[in-house]
C-alpha cells in the first residue's frame, strides 16, 4: 500500500509545491511509483510537471464532485517516467462553497484515493495555501504529513494553527495521521537568520526534522517555467541534489 503524505502549511511560498515537485520526481527517477495529487486551484504543480492546466477538461475538480474517477484524471508527467498526476484546475478554488451540504465532505478525496493507493509507493498531496476543505481533505487522505518551513522571519508564526488542525482532525477524522516530518526549505547558509531559524525549527520539532536542508537556489525557482523538475532541467544543481538526498532520506536509506 503507497503512502500519502500531504505537503501543508497555510503560509504561502514556503516551498510546498516546489517539494511536492521535486521531492515525487527523485523518488519517481530513483524507482518509485508516484502519484502527485494537485489540489491547490493556482495548480502550480500541474504547470511545473508539465502539463497546462488551461487545457485540460477533466482535473480533481471533476473527481471531487463525483462526476469521474481520480483513475480517469491521472496523466503522466511528460519528463519523468514513474511519476504521474491527478491535475488541479482553477474550478478547485469554488469548491469550499460547492461542496456544502455534500455528505463526508472532508473525506472526497481519501474515498477517490483509495482504488489508486495500491499502485504507488508514494502518492503526494499538494496543498492550498490555506486550512479550508481542500487542505482537510488532504489532512484526512493523509498517513503523514510533511510541513515545509522557510528559513526566514516569522518562519514559526502560523504553524499552531496548522499543528491543532491536524490534531483535530486526527482525534476527530483520521487516527492514523502522523507529523511525517518537517523540512527546512531556502536555507541561506550565509546568513544568521537561517542559521538561527533552523535552531528554533529544530527545538521546536525535536527528532521531527529532517536532516536534509533544502538551500536556496536558483535553479529550483527557474525549473517550473520549464515544466521539468530540478532533476532533469538541471541535474547537477545545488537544489537537484538536496532533493536526491531527500528522496534517499525519505526512502530510509540516505
Ligand atoms: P508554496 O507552494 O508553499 O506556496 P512554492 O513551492 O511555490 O511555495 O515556492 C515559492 C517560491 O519560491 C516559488 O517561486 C519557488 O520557485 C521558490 N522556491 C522554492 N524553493 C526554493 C529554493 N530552495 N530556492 C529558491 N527558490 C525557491
Ligand atoms: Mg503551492
Amino acid at each position: 500500500m503507497g503512502k500519502v503524505v500531504a505537503v501543508a502549511n497555510q503560509k504561502g511560498g514556503v516551498a510546498k509545491t516546489t517539494t511536492v515537485v521535486n521531492l515525487g520526481a527523485c523518488l519517481a527517477l530513483l524507482g518509485k511509483r508516484v502519484l502527485v495529487v494537485d489540489t491547490d486551484p493556482q495548480a502550480n504543480a500541474t504547470s511545473g510537471l508539465g502539463l497546462n492546466p488551461a487545457k485540460l477538461s477533466r482535473t480533481l475538480y471533476q473527481v471531487l464532485l463525483g462526476e469521474v474517477s481520480a483513475e480517469a484524471v491521472k496523466l503522466p508527467c511528460p519528463s519523468v517516467p514513474g511519476l504521474e498526476v491527478i491535475p488541479a484546475s482553477i474550478e478547485l478554488a469554488g469548491a469550499e462553497v460547492e461542496l456544502v451540504g455534500v455528505a463526508e465532505r472532508e473525506s472526497l478525496l481519501r474515498r477517490a484515493l483509495g482504488p489508486l493507493r495500491s499502485r504507488y509507493d508514494y502518492l503526494f498531496i499538494d496543498c492550498p495555501p490555506s486550512l479550508g476543505i481542500l487542505t482537510l481533505n488532504a489532512l484526512v487522505a493523509a498517513d503523514g504529513v510533511l510541513i515545509p518551513i522557510q528559513c526566514e522571519y516569522y518562519a514559526l508564526e502560523g504553524l499552531g494553527h496548522l499543528l491543532n488542525t491536524i490534531q483535530l482532525v486526527k482525534r476527530r477524522l483520521n487516527p492514523r495521521l502522523e507529523i511525517e516530518g518537517v523540512l527546512l526549505t531556502m536555507f541561506d547558509g550565509r546568513t544568521n537568520l537561517s542559521i538561527q531559524v533552523a535552531e528554533e525549527v529544530k527545538k521546536h520539532f525535536r527528532g521531527k526534522v529532517y536532516r536534509t536542508i533544502i538551500p536556496r537556489n536558483v535553479r529550483l525557482s527557474e525549473a517550473p517555467s520549464h515544466g521539468k523538475p530540478v532533476a532533469i532541467y538541471d541535474p547537477r544543481s545545488r537544489g537537484a541534489e538536496a532533493y536526491f538526498e531527500l528522496a534517499r532520506e525519505v526512502m530510509g536509506s540516505a
